[in-house]
């Protein structure tokens, strides 16, 4: 039985969210799950974190969690930053101060080990969780980073 949803629970645990497919359902097209101009250059003006609607069960937690202890890491090579800060101020109250951004997922590890080590510098490891539903990226933050990590879907096993 793994550890994690009990050390999510623990007030001391400091979280980094995934913004696209972890905090939003990733379904931003009208007949795709990525929006139809995507891969186009148009899609830089396309504000498509406008419609997102808050995910009940991530709400709840982050409700119920100190707001000082929760993060949003995300690839963003679109220009669509603000946005996505904005969004994710509004549905889940995490602040835009808390929110860092990467063009490239590779960086991901790197900028948490970073924020970690100046915002908590004394933290066990074991009480950080880094959480995203991409296999590549859960992958590189347990070869690069001594933290645990949490794919979303175990906010739907424990509904
Ligand atoms: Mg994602």
């Amino acid at each position: 039985m793994g550890k994690i949803w009990e050390i999510l629970h623990r007030p001391e645990t400091v979280v980094f969210f995934d913004i696209d497919g972890t905090l939003t359902s990733y379904n931003y097209g009208e007949y795709h799950a990525h929006h139809e101009l995507d891969y186009t250059p148009e899609f830089r003006d396309v504000n498509i974190y406008a419609d997102c609607k808050r995910l009940k069960p991530l709400y709840d937690y982050i409700q119920n969690h100190d707001i000082n202890r929760i993060f949003c890491i995300s690839r963003e090579p679109h220009g669509h930053e603000a946005w996505k800060s904005y969004m994710v101020e509004k549905l889940y109250g995490i602040p835009v101060s808390h929110c860092f951004y990467t063009p490239d997922a590779s960086k991901k590890p790197q900028i948490v080990l970073d924020k970690v080590t100046e915002l908590f510098p004394d933290i066990d490891p074991k009480s950080v969780v880094l959480m995203d539903d991409n296999d590549d990226t859960l992958g590189l933050y347990m070869r690069e980073t001594p933290f645990c990590t949490a794919h979303p879907m175990i906010f739907m096993e424990n509904m």
